[in-house]
C-alpha cells in the first residue's frame, strides 16, 4: 500500500491512559482524571432526559442538516442558521476546513504551543506549517502576521489558548484579521469562550458581520460537559459555510449528538453553575501557585498551566501514582510544566495535596 508520505511523520492520537489501565497498573481503586479538560460536574440532567426519548428512533439516519439543533443555536449566538457547520466534534469541524482550504503550495499560520489538530491536518493535506512561538504564553499576532502571506490560507487563533489557557482581545483579534489578505481565514477556536471572564475577552463573533475572511469555532466537549457524544461547530459567513458543507459527510452527527447538544443549550443555568465553580477552582490553584511563587499563567480556560520545580514527565507520574491523571507539558510543547483540568473543590484539593508534597521534596533535594 502506499499512503500519503507525510502520515509517516505523524503519530496517532494518543489520549494517554485510561481509568481502568491505571487502575490496574497502580492497584488503585479511585482515580481521578483531570487530563482532557472535559467538565468535572458532567452535563445537564436536561441532557439525560432528551437521551431517553431516542431508543425508538435508532433505525433512521439523523438528520444530516442538524435543523433543530441549527435553528436553536443561531437564535442563541444571534447568527443565521446558515452560518453554522456541525460537525463530530470540533476535530471534525478543524479537519473539514483543512480538507476544504490546504493542499500543497499552501501555509498555515499559528502559535506554538497551542491546539494540536490545527498542525495535524495541515500536515495530512501537505500545507507549509508556520508556527509562531508564544510570547509569554499568549499569541504573538505581530509576529503571526508577519508570517502570513498571499498562499496563507489558515491563520490559527486558539483564544483561550490551550495549553496555556491566555487570550487576546476582541481588539487585537479585529486588528489581525483586518490587515491579513482577504485570502487569508483567520479562525478563532473558542473551545473555552464559556470560561473566559477576563473583562477585555470577548467573542470574535462580534467581528464577523465586518470581516468575511473570519470564522469562530465553538464545542459542546468543555462547558456544555457532553464530549462523549461529539459536537462542535464553525460560525462563518453563509458563502463560505456553503462552500464548506461540500466537504461535510452526509450523516457526520449523530441523533444523540444533535438532541443531547440542543438539550445542553436550553440550560443555561447549569452551565453558568459549571463556569462559577470553574473561577472558584483556578482559585485555589492560583493561591497554591503564589504561595509557592511558581510560574504559571493565569487561565480564561477550566485548565491551569503550572511549573512545579521539576520536569512536568516527572510530576504527571507522581500523581499518576496516587491516582490522579494530568497532563504533562512534555506532549504539549511545554516540557517544564503540567496542565490540570480544574476539576470539584475536593478534588482539586486533592491535587494541590499532592502538588505540595512534590514542592517539599524538591526543596529538600535543593539543599
Ligand atoms: C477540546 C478542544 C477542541 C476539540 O473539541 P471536540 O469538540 O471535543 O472535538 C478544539 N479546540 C480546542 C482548543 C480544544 O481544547
Amino acid at each position: 500500500m502506499i499512503v500519503k508520505k507525510q502520515l509517516s511523520t505523524l503519530k496517532a492520537y494518543s489520549p494517554g491512559k485510561t481509568i481502568d489501565e491505571v487502575k490496574r497498573q497502580y492497584g488503585l481503586t479511585k482515580i481521578v482524571k483531570l487530563a482532557s479538560n472535559e467538565n468535572p460536574f458532567g452535563s445537564s440532567p436536561k441532557v439525560g432526559e432528551a437521551l431517553a426519548e431516542l431508543p425508538g428512533k435508532l433505525a433512521l439516519y439523523p438528520d444530516g442538516a442538524a435543523y433543530a439543533l441549527r435553528q436553536k443555536t443561531a437564535g442563541h449566538l444571534g447568527v443565521q442558521p446558515e452560518q453554522l457547520l456541525f460537525g463530530s466534534g470540533l476535530d471534525e469541524v478543524i479537519q473539514m476546513v483543512s480538507r476544504a482550504l490546504l493542499e500543497k503550495g499552501t501555509n498555515v499560520v499559528m502559535a506554538k504551543p497551542t491546539f494540536s489538530q490545527y498542525r495535524h491536518h495541515a500536515i495530512i493535506e501537505n500545507a507549509e506549517l508556520r508556527e509562531v512561538p508564544l510570547k509569554d504564553g499568549v499569541h504573538d499576532l505581530e509576529a503571526m502576521l508577519a508570517q502570513v502571506d498571499e498562499n496563507t490560507r489558515i491563520a490559527w487563533i486558539c483564544n483561550p489558548n490551550n495549553p496555556t489557557g491566555t487570550y487576546v482581545s476582541k481588539e487585537e483579534v479585529q486588528s489581525f484579521a483586518a490587515r491579513v489578505p482577504k485570502t487569508t481565514l483567520v479562525i478563532v477556536d473558542e473551545a473555552y469562550f464559556e470560561y473566559a471572564s477576563a473583562p477585555d475577552y470577548a467573542s470574535a463573533l462580534e467581528l464577523l458581520p465586518d470581516y468575511e475572511n473570519l470564522m469562530v469555532m465553538r464545542t459542546f466537549s468543555k462547558a456544555y460537559g457532553i464530549a462523549a457524544l461529539r459536537m462542535g461547530y464553525a460560525v462563518a459567513h453563509a458563502d463560505l459555510i456553503g462552500q464548506l458543507e461540500v466537504a461535510r459527510l452526509p450523516f457526520n452527527t449523530s441523533a444523540a449528538a444533535q438532541v443531547a447538544a440542543l438539550a445542553a443549550l436550553e440550560d443555561q443555568q447549569f452551565l453558568q453553575n459549571c463556569v462559577a465553580a470553574n473561577q472558584e477552582g483556578l482559585q485555589q490553584y492560583y493561591d497554591f501557585c503564589e504561595k509557592h511563587g511558581l510560574k504559571y499563567y493565569p487561565s480564561q480556560g477550566n485548565f491551569i498551566f503550572m511549573e512545579v520545580g521539576k520536569p512536568g514527565d516527572e510530576v504527571f507520574q507522581q500523581l499518576l501514582q496516587k491516582g490522579y491523571i494530568v497532563r504533562s507539558g512534555g506532549g504539549l510543547g511545554l516540557p517544564e510544566g503540567i496542565r490540570i483540568t480544574v476539576g470539584s473543590k475536593e478534588e482539586n484539593e486533592e491535587i494541590i495535596a499532592v502538588l505540595e508534597q512534590v514542592v517539599q521534596e524538591t526543596k529538600e533535594t535543593a539543599l
